[in-house]
């Protein structure tokens, strides 16, 4: 890429949304700005009064909880650049040691999910049955039209497909469904395994399976000496001393204090729009003309905002549809639980017929989130497979919880805090077909150009992921600007 000499005449650009997605990719902007020697300007519009989106933290007296993320993996090394960037990483939190325990409800009771081979030989997690079905995994041969399946509707297999064909239907059943659920509040038999988890179509089809690839992955690990495998998803559960939203107060403190970025709160923006060689934003007041847009509000919203601009990509946007869930937590004194909560949290199956989704152990796994002598229950209802229990009013969610819960914690009376969440479109559900879709909304940007998507709809749903891409998106927006005609406007609110 040539380096760009820095001229007095900023290039303009707007980023539509000041979730984890805006907000990073605003940075990586500035910061790849910076490093070609060119100047931008960037203003962010963000429909809430406060930026951060799904990364809010509430406090209520002495607990804290979490609006959306409970925290991330620390395997991805561009959020751990991100961090480090705004300055937060001493403010890292790191889940404690207890957390790697979790536990399945299976047949109504409670099962530790065995972490090494030789405790999952031992547990009774799965019948003698389905454990040799499990280890037939090695001997399936990879499917044929790897790689290319995904590119159908008709052939893009979905997550329990993929498990029943390489790991059996009991396994399905009992570990990749609630896993699903937890991650998703998705459908195994609903979700595209190419669009949710790459990884597993190119370990199939790198190394013909996934056990073969564990065995080779770990020879090479020893061969390199490497302290990891990158077969699945490593890594450890961290969040901030202050909670998610920790990350974004640092984040749009540095945004706000360098003098290239405008932070807009309260824009709800209805449109974009490109007229004159120019882009526009239109919220109340619009601004414009921006050399490049970025929309980052999720597709339901961004399906509204780019219906001026092409009518197919909205109508692609518009179908990415999105699983409902509430967040139920609950605050009790220790003496009122009589499990011993050592441990991350369970997740249900939806063999189990519960409405359920999972609880995680919030004051086990980041201690100091609650009053002294209390615990902490972070519980999921709904998703993609119960979205009717969001009809129920918070008091009526608290009570069908806390039934569920109540024998298998041994819970007595009441809890001290209960407060309810809700998340009418919480996660976007990439159905088969989604990478096909994403093409096609790739080709109708191309026509656009200068006008760019980003955020958890598209190419993985988690903080992680949203933050990779924004680096990814900060290059393609700024090899764009290497290439096009200057604008001779200057910026201006409409
Ligand atoms: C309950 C729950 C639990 C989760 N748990 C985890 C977890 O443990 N780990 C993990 O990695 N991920 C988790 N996720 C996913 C994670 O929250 C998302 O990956 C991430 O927040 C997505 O960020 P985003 O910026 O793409 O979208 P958002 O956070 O939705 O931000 C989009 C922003 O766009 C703004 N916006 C929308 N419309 C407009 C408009 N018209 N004009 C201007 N602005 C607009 C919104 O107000 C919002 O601020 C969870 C999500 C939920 C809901």
């Amino acid at each position: 890429m040539p380096e760009k000499e820095v001229s007095t005449n900023p290039w303009r650009l707007g980023i539509v949304g000041g979730g984890i997605a805006g907000l990073a990719t605003a940075l990586d902007l500035l910061d790849e700005a910076e490093r070609r020697r060119s100047n931008v300007h960037v203003t962010v519009f963000e429909k809430e009064s406060e930026p951060g989106g799904n990364l809010r933290t509430l406090r209520h007296n002495d607990w804290q909880m979490e609006w959306g993320p409970n925290g991330f993996l620390d395997n991805e090394p561009a959020t751990l650049r991100l961090i480090e960037r705004v300055g937060l990483t001493n403010a890292l939190q790191r889940s404690a040691d207890a957390a790697r325990r979790r536990f399945l409800l299976v047949d109504g009771s409670l099962r530790e999910i065995p972490t090494s081979p030789g405790a999952f030989v031992k547990s009774d997690l799965l019948k003698t049955s389905a454990k040799f079905r499990m280890a037939g995994e090695f001997f399936v041969p990879p499917r044929k039209n790897l790689g290319q399946a995904a590119e159908n509707v008709g052939t893009d297999e979905t997550i329990a497909e993929f498990g029943r064909r390489r790991l059996g239907s009991e396994f399905t059943r009992i570990m990749l469904d609630p896993m699903v659920k937890g991650i998703f509040g998705g459908e195994a038999e609903q979700l595209s395994l190419a669009a949710a988890f790459p990884r597993m179509v190119e370990l199939e089809q790198q190394y013909g399976g996934l056990f073969k690839a564990m065995i080779k992955l770990a020879r090479e690990k020893k061969k390199s000496g490497r302290s990891k495998t990158d077969a699945g998803p490593s890594g450890t559960l961290h969040s901030f001393e202050g909670g998610m939203n920790q990350l974004i107060r640092g984040l749009a403190d540095t945004l706000r204090s360098d003098e290239r970025v405008t932070l807009i709160g309260g824009a709800d923006v209805s449109r974009i729009t490109a007229r004159d060689g120019g882009w526009y934003v239109e919220a109340d007041p619009g601004h414009g003309p921006f050399d490049a847009v970025i929309d980052a509000a999720p597709a339901h919203a961004a399906a509204g905002h780019l219906e001026r601009v092409s009518s197919e990509v909205a109508r692609h946007l518009s179908l990415i549809p999105f699983a409902p869930m509430a967040v139920i937590a609950l605050g009790f004194d220790r003496t009122a639980v009589i499990h011993d909560l050592d441990g991350f949290g369970l997740l249900v199956p939806g063999s189990e017929n519960r409405d359920l989704l999972g609880a995680l152990w919030t004051s086990s796994i980041f201690p100091g989130r609650t009053p002294e002598g209390k615990v902490l229950l972070r519980c999921m209802a709904g998703g993609a497979g119960n979205p009717g229990v969001m009809d129920l009013d918070d008091e009526g969610l608290v009570t069908l919880i806390l039934a569920e819960i109540r024998s298998l914690m041994g819970i007595k009376g009441a809890p001290e805090m209960a407060r309810v969440i809700r998340h009418e479109r919480a996660i976007a559900q990439y159905l088969p077909g989604h990478l096909a879709r994403m093409k096609e909304i790739e080709a109708g940007l191309a026509a656009s150009p200068g006008l760019f998507l980003t955020g958890s709809s598209y190419r993985g749903i988690s903080v992680n992921s949203c933050v990779k891409e924004a680096e990814s998106v900060a290059d393609r927006v700024l090899d764009y600007l290497a290439d096009a005609p200057r604008r001779a406007a200057s910026p201006e609110a409409m």
